[in-house]
């Protein structure tokens, strides 16, 4: 524990540690990151501070994971609805209340941030209200406030990008998206990630017409080419109107329209939509005003943090975790890796956070979870004949009795030489619950083997990860 075994720290005649810092950890950055950081070093008894300048809680809670997520869920029950009738319940059409729906997240979400400020007070972190500025190896200045720290980390995560074309003052990014008041009628989505792709998903179930551009012939670049094939055909079955190979020229407004000039495979095209386009081509580290220049800290290429492999800059006492180092962008990645920064730092124990094998989930409907090496991948490492890619796809049972003609599709790569299973990729529902636990599996390092001696559990989705033959 730090207070006891810390050479930086001094014990004083009563005991306390003595320092010459105002705190041994100062944390730039309260959202998933900067808060499992700055808990777990507290737990080890070091005296922290955390820096924010806007709502606690980070891009996850306030304007991404949650409420993205709750507006998951009221698109799953837009559906639910229809396939109800498919077992005899007799229902009206429903319809939805947009106001009642975000007025609802945007508590929930508020909640949440009470909630983490709470953890921060009960765990003893200090939080300093304000934007903070690096002014040396061992000092930050909020607000015209100066302090000192033994150890400096950067957890400010990520911000939106947007490109430079006429017009694209009247597109808003996933943070606007948030902020909606009201159910647009037809919004145009533009890129072909995460988030262009969940976002889709859920206005086209809660009955907005969609149109997604993206510039590839298919969305999900890097992911399991099986799935990006699937979850094209996935998205126009819900009704999204996915145009491929395009790009936007540009955009003007008039009114409460937006007119959008479109490139595609068959020409240029017009296409008008209501107040909403929005964009979700990636994001770049939020490095503004931090004043990295002044204290050596190098960017990379993409603007990001540049860290060694235990997550320190090019300045001994100045850490940086999460998507600021656009290290596998993931909440639970940098969650992860800043427990372990503070356990390394101030539990005496070498924790350390691996980048292989993350599982990860993007929330479409249906949904898409994937762990480990593509079946591309797979074969890059190891040659064509040293895997085998084990393949289903089917209509599942829940809806038999539906109208709606939603597929599964899960796939399996085992390395041939060891018989270890290098990749569980899935489209179909409950794949994220049900990927997580094949994570586990995979880094346990199970084999085919392992799996064909599991008994399955019927009848269930899950079986079929241990009943391929
Ligand atoms: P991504 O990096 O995932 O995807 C960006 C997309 O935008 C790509 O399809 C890219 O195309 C496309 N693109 C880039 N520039 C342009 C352009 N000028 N015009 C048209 N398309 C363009 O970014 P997101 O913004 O979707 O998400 C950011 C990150 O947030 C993700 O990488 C992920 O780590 C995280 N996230 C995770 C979620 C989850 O875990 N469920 C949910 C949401 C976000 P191309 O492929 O051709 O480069």
């Amino acid at each position: 524990m730090y207070g006891r075994s810390q050479s930086a720290a001094q014990m004083g005649t009563q005991g306390q540690i003595m320092s010459t810092y105002d705190y041994d950890l100062f944390v730039i950055g309260a959202g998933s990151g900067g808060l499992a950081t700055s808990k777990r070093a507290a737990s080890y008894g070091a005296r922290v501070a955390i820096a924010e300048g806007d709502r606690v809680g980070g891009t996850c809670v306030i304007r991404g994971c949650i409420p993205k997520k709750l507006m998951v869920y009221a698109a799953e029950h837009g559906h639910a609805h229809g396939d109800a009738a498919g077992y005899g319940w007799h229902s009206e059409t429903g319809s939805l209340d947009w106001s009642t729906l975000v007025s609802k997240r945007d508590a929930a979400v508020e909640n949440l941030e009470h909630i983490h400020e709470g953890h921060l007070e009960k765990a003893g972190v200090e939080l300093v209200r304000g934007r903070a500025r690096l002014v040396s190896a061992h000092e930050v200045e909020v607000d015209g406030r100066r302090v000192s720290a033994k150890f400096i980390l950067i957890s400010t995560g990520g911000r939106p990008i947007l490109p430079r074309i006429s017009g694209i003052e009247h597109a808003i990014t996933s943070d606007g998206f948030f902020e909606l008041k009201t159910q647009p009628g037809h919004v145009l989505i533009v890129g072909g990630g995460y988030i262009a792709v969940e976002f889709a998903s859920i206005m086209a179930g809660l009955g907005t017409k969609v149109t997604l551009a993206i510039r590839r012939d298919r969305p999900l670049r890097g992911f399991d080419e099986d799935l990006r094939t699937e979850l094209l055909a996935a998205l126009r079955a819900v009704g999204v109107d996915v145009r491929t190979e395009t790009t936007v020229d540009s955009l003007s407004r008039d009114g409460e329209s937006t007119t959008c000039e479109l490139t595609g495979p068959s020409g240029s095209e017009q296409l008008v939509v209501d107040h909403a386009v929005v964009y979700a081509v990636g994001r770049r580290a939020d490095v503004d005003g931090l004043g990295l220049d002044a204290i050596g800290i190098e960017l990379g290429a993409k603007g990001e943090i540049v860290v060694a492999d235990d997550d320190r800059t090019a300045v001994d006492s100045v850490y940086a975790i999460g998507d600021v180092t656009e290290r596998a962008p993931l909440t639970p990645v940098a969650i992860q890796a800043g427990r372990a920064l503070a356990d390394r730092l101030f539990g005496n124990r070498n924790t350390t956070m691996s980048y292989d094998d993350i599982p990860t989930a993007v929330f479409t409907e249906p949904p898409i979870a994937t762990v480990g090496l593509t079946t591309e991948q797979a074969i890059e490492k190891y040659g064509e004949s040293g895997v085998t890619v084990y393949r289903a796809g089917f209509g599942p049972l829940i809806h038999t009795l539906t109208d709606r003609k939603v597929r599964t599709f899960i796939k399996m790569i085992v390395h041939n030489e060891t018989d270890r299973v290098l990749g569980c990729h899935m489209i179909g529902h409950d794949a994220p619950e049900i990927i997580q636990g094949l994570g586990v599996a995979m880094k346990a390092g199970a084999t085919k083997a392992d799996f064909d001696a599991t008994v399955g559990i019927h009848p269930s989705t899950a079986e079929e990860f241990v009943t391929f033959a």
